[in-house]
């Protein structure tokens, strides 16, 4: 099983569909954001969808449960392979999620994110929660394993510490991977694909290092082969 999800961050409905046929067989699926689904709804991620890949929709939904639940219930139609929360809305709320995802006969695991690989320590201190990233992390990582949820995201820095706390059998999927050959001036401290894998994720989220390529299936199979 191949574990690479191509982020299509765009909202381009021709171009996510030509990258999906042009990546098929080379990764494991895709992820659609809010970009892509703010511009294109549901009826855009079926065809993506129709195009031959699983969909990861990261939508993030972050809301009362109530809400939550209604906006999963929405999603039912679409019933995307992995669907996203944010842990911090707590408890009640993850637990509705899931119960709807099943209430919904829905075979989408639901993930939840717990801290936006954007914020560091300063942040988290400046937004009331002491500690560390990683503690923050290790937390709601529990706490979204013991509200029955299929897995959570985290960022490579997190992913040992985290699959260390919920053990074998708890999806993990992380962003923010780059193999050595696609480095960015903005990017600090990144993990591999290969070395993101053995630190105990499942699944990786890599975008431009595929999207951006002239040859896209190229790169694709150039990460598999890597792992
Ligand atoms: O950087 P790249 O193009 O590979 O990003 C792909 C996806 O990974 C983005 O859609 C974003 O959601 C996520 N990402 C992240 N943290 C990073 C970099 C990317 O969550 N540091």
């Amino acid at each position: 099983m191949n574990p690479v999800f191509v982020a299509l961050d765009t909202p381009g409905l021709e171009f996510a569909t030509s990258l999906t046929h042009q990546v098929k067989g080379h990764v494991g699926g895709v992820k659609l954001g809010l970009e892509f689904f703010g511009a294109n709804g549901p009826a855009g991620v079926r065809a993506v969808q129709a195009a031959g890949l699983p969909v990861f929709l990261d939508l993030k939904l972050h809301d009362i449960p109530n809400s939550v639940a209604g906006a999963i219930r929405s999603l039912a139609p679409v019933n995307p392979a992995f669907l996203t929360v944010h842990a911090s809305g707590g408890r009640a709320m993850l637990e509705a999620a899931q119960e709807t995802i099943i209430k919904q006969g829905m075979a989408t695991k639901l993930l939840a994110v717990t801290v936006l690989t954007s914020l560091d320590e300063v942040d988290m201190h400046e937004l009331g929660q002491a500690g560390t990233v990683s503690a923050q992390v290790e937390r709601l990582g529990k706490l979204v394993q013991s509200c029955g949820l299929a897995g959570a995201v985290c960022s490579p820095r997190e992913v040992a510490g985290l699959r260390q706390v919920v053990g074998q059998g708890f999806t993990l999927m992380v962003p923010g991977v780059r193999p050595d050959w696609f480095k960015l001036g903005d990017q600090k401290r990144v993990m591999t694909p290969k070395e993101a894998m053995v630190a105990g994720a499942d699944y990786l989220v890599i975008g431009r290092p595929i999207t951006t390529d002239p040859n896209p299936a190229a790169a694709a199979r150039r990460i598999a082969a890597e792992l």
